[in-house]
């Protein structure tokens, strides 16, 4: 698997279509979550629907290589999304209808310490009763099923084979292909740039290409959705915060068809890139918020460190190329979903702080019950931005995210 050295080039522009002057809902933000919730408000048939990307589909964050999916979490929600978003992916050929590459290889979280082992195994009970068949297994078990691991670091790990990786680009295009199919209309190069309002209301929103009347509009503008809700007066406390990923090229031996391996304690992950590679990421605490999206190399310091210690024969490896995008930052790491109280029909789907693809169907799903006024398979009460307004306590911090 071929990749670039800074950030991965966009997808082709799937329809250059002509602006419409009006449309029942505009979404913002062709990235995956913009693109599933297209994708499910045309499948229920919900008016005129309109995308606006400012720059190309998956040109965001969504522009990643290979994006874990999975229902490992500690709050019932993120698991629930998780799985409902699990058996989405799993169905992604027949509906919407695409191959995104899923691999289920499981994920394996290495755990050094017994505070750690105590936090996963409480989220373990969880997800079982959620029906996630995840487990506790010792630190011998996590080498048989990732050679690279020293057990003799850990005091356990947790395993959860239906979990995994796919490509998130091709989600993208699957959702757009048939978002368009069904009669959504998707505008590249189009950045929405403000929104009117009046009467408590959306009325329209101004491109340089010209301005669509609307009383709906869906913000998903990822990591840049603070300025886009400020256009209509929405505070959305979401900060941009660079994240990498290297690639060791192709490597002889083949490395081993293991889990997408995390360390709790230091962040370091890795996982297969096609059959010859691997993939290598670190949560690097020296990261700056910030909109830096060019691939740099300091990072890897900390990462053979890391590495040295958990799977000492990864801190060798040759990286030949990297890729860099934005984690879309809230303060309690958790998503953004909801309705504006003001003004009217401003909906946001924002904030997945670095696990945004894999919730991506199930947030569609949700969305668009919310602009249908459906009920909803899970209440999102919890996630709406007022949690954050210092009038509402019920902030949500999640244990299992690096
Ligand atoms: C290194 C890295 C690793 C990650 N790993 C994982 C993982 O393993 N699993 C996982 O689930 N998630 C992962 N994520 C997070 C995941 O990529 C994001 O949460 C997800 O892609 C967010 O999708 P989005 O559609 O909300 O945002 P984006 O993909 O960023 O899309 C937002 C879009 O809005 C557009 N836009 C912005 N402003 C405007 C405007 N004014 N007008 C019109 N358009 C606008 C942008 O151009 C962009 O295309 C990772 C992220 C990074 C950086």
């Amino acid at each position: 698997m071929a990749h670039s050295t800074a950030s991965a080039p966009s997808l082709p522009d799937p329809q250059p279509a002509p602006l419409p002057v009006s449309a029942d809902v505009v979404i913002i933000g062709g990235g995956v979550i913009g693109a599933s919730i297209a994708f499910h408000l045309a499948e229920a048939d919900a008016g005129r629907v309109l995308l606006l990307e400012r720059d190309l589909p998956a040109g965001g964050s969504s522009g990643k290589p290979l994006g874990g999916v999975r229902a490992q979490f500690s709050d019932p929600l993120n698991i629930r999304l998780g799985l409902r978003s699990l058996d989405a992916w799993r169905d992604f050929a027949r509906r919407p209808g695409a191959d995104i590459g899923l691999q289920t290889v499981g994920y394996l979280f290495l755990l050094g310490d017994e505070t750690a082992r105590d936090t996963f195994a409480a989220g373990i009970e969880l997800q079982n009763a959620h029906g996630v068949p995840s487990r506790l297994i010792t630190p011998h078990a996590a080498r048989d099923l990732c050679p690279y691991v020293d057990p003799g670091t850990l005091v356990a790990a947790a395993f959860s084979p239906t979990d995994g990786y796919a490509t998130p680009k091709a989600a993208v295009t699957g959702y757009l292909r048939a978002a368009r199919r069904l009669g959504a209309t998707v505008r590249t190069r189009c950045p929405v740039i403000a929104i009117d309002t009046a009467d408590g209301s959306v009325q329209a929103v101004r491109t340089p290409h010209g301005t669509v009347r609307t009383r709906t509009v869906i913000c998903c503008a990822g990591a840049w959705s603070g300025e886009v809700g400020a256009l209509a007066g929405v505070a959305l406390p979401v900060t941009p915060l660079r994240r990498q990923i290297a690639f060791t090229g192709p490597l002889r031996p083949r490395p081993p068809r293991i889990p997408f391996t995390l360390d709790y304690a230091s962040t370091l992950y890795f996982h297969n890139d096609g059959a010859d590679g691997l993939l290598l990421g670190l949560s690097d605490p020296a990261q700056p918020p910030g909109y830096d999206r060019e691939f740099s190399r300091e990072w890897l310091a900390p990462f053979r460190a890391a590495a040295a210690r958990r799977a000492p024969a990864l801190a060798g490896l040759p990286v030949t190329g990297g890729w860099a995008g934005l984690y879309e930052m809230t303060p309690d790491r958790n998503a953004l979903i909801g309705e504006a109280p003001h003004p009217g029909r401003f909906l946001y789907a924002t904030g997945f702080s670095g696990h945004g693809f894999l919730q991506a169907p199930a947030v569609g799903e949700l969305v668009r019950d919310l602009y249908l006024r459906r009920e909803p398979f899970l209440d999102i009460g919890p996630l709406a931005a007022t949690r954050f307004d210092g009038r509402h306590a019920a902030t949500r911090p999640e244990a299992h995210i690096i």
